[in-house]
This record gives C-alpha cells, structure tokens and sequence, in this order.
C-alpha cells in the first residue's frame, strides 16, 4: 500500500522473490516508479483502493506515509492482517549483508549520509536507503551490497517485528509527530525505542547519553545490546573493540554542538563496521553541510545567510541558535504543529534582535515572542521576510532561516523553501 519510494521497491522485491504481488494507491504513482513496476510486470492501481483485493492480502507492506487511522488499515487490523514495513520486508532478504540503522528526533539524515561516507571512503561495498536515497527493498532486489545504510523514521520502526539492526544508532528523543501518536510523548517514545528490539549483546546501540528520555528507557530495554553512548563528556573520545579515536571538532566543517554528537555517533558506528580509527577521523574532517541542514547561503557586506530550511521542529531550532555566535535575524513560521517554544526563549532573548515570522498565520509566534526579541516582523511570503531580512540585518549579522515549522502553507515542502531562499540570497544579495 503506497506507490511512492517504499511502495515501488518493495512490489518489486516481492516480485522477484515470487508472491503474487498487487500494489495500490489512493494518490497518484509517480511516472518513474509506474515505468520500473510496468517493466517487472507488477500491477497496481493508483486514485483508489480496491478493498476487495487488498482485504484478500496475506500480507500487507504499508508506506509509513499512510496513517493507522486511514480505515483500509483499520479494516486490515480487524482482519488480523500482518501489516509490516518495507524495512522488515526487506531485511528478510538481506542474506549475510549487514545493516546499520539511525533514527532519532534530529540529526537521522546527517549521521546517516556521515556514517555513509565513512564506509564509502573505507572502500565498503555499502548502500543508502531507508527515508534517503534509492528504496531499500529496490537496492536488496537489484544489487549486492555487503553493508547497509538505513535512516529510519518512527513510522519505519512501527512496522518493524523481527528486524534486527546490526548496528543501532538513536541520536536523541524530542516531541515531534504527536499527532500521529494519539499526542500521547510515550508512543512516540516507545517507537523510537524499537531501534534496540532483537538485539542481543553481538549487536550495537549507539544512543545518547545526555538525553533524559532516552536514558530513562534503558533499565526497560527487552533487548540486550552492547552498549555504546555518546555525549557531551566524553569531548570526542570515541572507543569501540579498543579502537580509541579523538576527534578534534576544530577539524570539522560542520558546526555546532549537535554536529559533534552526529559526528560522534557516526564515529561510534564506523568503528563497530569495523573501519579503522585514522579512514573515521579522516572521512569525518571532509563532510560538508548537507544542504538545508544549517547550509551557508552566501556572505554580503558582512551579513551571512544561512538555510536551515530542515528545522521543522522546535529542537532543530534549538541546536541552530546553540551554534550561532553572532547577532542573529532569525526568519522562523510556517504550519505549527502544536508547538511550545519555551526552550528557544534562552537563546532567543541573548542571540535574536529581529524576528521575521514567515507565515499565513503568525500570531502565536508574535505573541510568544513579545517582550523576548526586540523587534518582530509579520510577512506573509518569502519575497517580504526576505526583504524585511535584509532591512534589518547589519554588518556582522547572521541571517537564519530556521522556521521551526512545516512549509506546507506557503511551499511544496521544506526543499523548496530552502532552495527559494537560497535563490533569493543569489539573485538580490550576491549578485545585487
Ligand atoms: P532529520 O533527518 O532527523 O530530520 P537532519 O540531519 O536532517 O535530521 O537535521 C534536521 C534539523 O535538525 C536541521 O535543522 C539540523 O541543523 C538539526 N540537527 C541536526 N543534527 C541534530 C542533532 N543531533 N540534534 C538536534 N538537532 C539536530
């Protein structure tokens, strides 16, 4: 169910294992994916859901876009129909490869493509899937990989019943989502949790230690993984099997605090694959920014703009303003997703003198923040915060775009409004 990077994949691994396979879409199929399922012979709908077929399943492979609330999963639970993930469909026909698997509030996507590039630079047969990159299942039905890279969302995980991780990495434990997880924090909680489940002590957790939330799940783990934190403490000092590396952050290209604990359980990962400390330092020293994640944008007249497009939630947001060390004009908004941003207001009141809201509706932001930033703008496209941006922006400034919302209000997705934005700086600042 879900004809989108998931869906496609694992119809046609199911293909070639040899079920009988039919893959249905209430959406439209994207032309590519239509092309490959035509070319492996997989029929499929799309603009509906056959119920009568789809009932008549043995069993389901759901995308983790499509929400236990969508009544063809609710009539499937009734019938008792096992509804699993790609990544658990896929695993089953992994044969001797290994994976490692990263999830988390934050951070999934720059562990994720760090630990890739250390395993590409040490030589490793490796491949990327899971929320990026090629499907998983669509690598394990046409390549031959001895290692893979998976980053896995929550949704994922709550599809996941034998899967085993290799290699288990969970950076951090923040509220996002709640909305499909009856706002109840601890099914959120519980599902990130799974990362461990089927793990026994030849297996690795990498988690972070300075994380409350997840330290207090600890003593309740079912699974019996060896353990190896990460965290502010330990200053770069990472030790797997007695291969001890230093990192020295100074080294890094990819700023802030919760770039080093990325890089710390990149590290921590790399070694448990088994790559040597001296390709880990080395590999990790030449990662740059991937794009949207705290991205530079260009330097003028001394201001420099930076996309954080990526921060969709108020922790991402955190980290961003953690790492800023100059003035800061801070372009934030979008769709709310109930959040409470109490934590920023630290940061905000010491590093922020303009708020720029960029958004349909602002008012909880602007109210919010009354009395914490001195000066607040309300706009209603990116042409207006950026010119708003530029207005107040003086020299040695930060402008930051780190919305702390989703973009669906004014954008297709968070890419666009990076890419818009980075446009913007191109055309009417580097360029003016
Ligand atoms: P994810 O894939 O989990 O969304 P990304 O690596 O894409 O994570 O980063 C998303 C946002 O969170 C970015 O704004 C980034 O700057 C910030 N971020 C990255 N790593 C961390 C971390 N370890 N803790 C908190 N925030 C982080």
């Amino acid at each position: 169910m879900g004809g989108g990077i998931s869906g496609y994949g694992s119809a046609i691994l199911a293909k070639k294992e040899g079920f009988e396979v039919f893959l249905s879409d209430r959406g439209a199929i994207a032309d590519r994916y239509k092309a490959k399922l035509e070319e492996w012979g997989v029929p499929y709908e799309e603009g509906s859901h056959d119920e009568e077929r789809i009932l008549a399943a043995d069993e389901v492979i759901k995308s983790p876009g499509i929400p236990d609330k969508a009544p063809i999963v609710q009539q499937l639970r009734a019938k008792g129909t096992p509804i699993i993930s790609e990544m658990e469909f896929a695993a089953r026909y992994m044969g001797s490869a290994k994976s490692l698997c990263i999830t988390g509030s934050n951070g999934k996507t720059t562990t994720t493509s760090l630990i890739y590039k250390i395993l590409c630079d040490a030589g490793f047969n490796v491949a990327l899937g899971g929320n990026i990159g090629e499907s998983f299942a669509y690598q394990v039905a046409t390549g031959s990989f001895d290692w893979y890279v998976l980053e896995l969302s929550s949704f994922q995980l709550d599809g996941m019943y034998r899967f085993k991780a290799d290699v288990g990495v969970l950076m951090n434990i923040t509220p996002d989502h709640l909305d499909r997880y009856d706002y109840q924090f601890q099914n959120y909680v519980d599902s990130k949790m799974r990362i461990t489940q089927n793990q026994t002590p030849r297996e690795k957790f990498i988690y972070l230690e300075d994380d409350a939330v997840i330290c207090a799940e600890l003593p309740k783990l079912k699974a019996n993984p060896t353990l190896l934190p990460f965290g502010k403490e330990r200053q770069g000092v990472v030790e797997v099997d007695g291969k001890r590396l230093e990192l020295d952050f100074d080294k890094m290209q990819i700023k802030g605090l919760h770039n080093r604990y990325n890089a710390q359980a990149a590290a921590l990962a790399a070694l448990s694959a088994g790559v040597s400390p001296e390709v880990v330092a080395r590999s990790i020293y030449s990662f740059s920014p991937v794009e949207h994640r705290l991205e530079p944008a260009g330097e003028r007249d001394g201001v420099v703009w930076i996309n954080d497009s990526k921060a969709t939630n108020v922790d991402s947001v955190w980290y961003a303003l953690e790492s800023m060390t100059r003035p800061v004009v801070w372009i934030a908004g979008g769709t709310d997703k109930g959040n409470d941003y109490a934590p920023l207001m630290a940061f905000a009141r010491e590093k922020v003198h303009t708020l720029i809201c960029m958004g349909l509706d602002n008012a909880k932001l602007e109210r919010d923040f009354a009395g914490v930033v001195p000066t607040i703008r309300s706009t209603s496209s990116l042409d207006e915060a950026m010119q708003e941006a530029r207005k107040a922006a003086r020299e040695g400034d930060v402008v930051l775009l780190s919305p702390a919302c989703a973009s669906f209000d004014l954008f297709h997705n968070y890419e666009e409004r990076g890419r818009l934005f980075k446009e913007w700086v191109a055309t009417h600042i580097l360029k003016a």
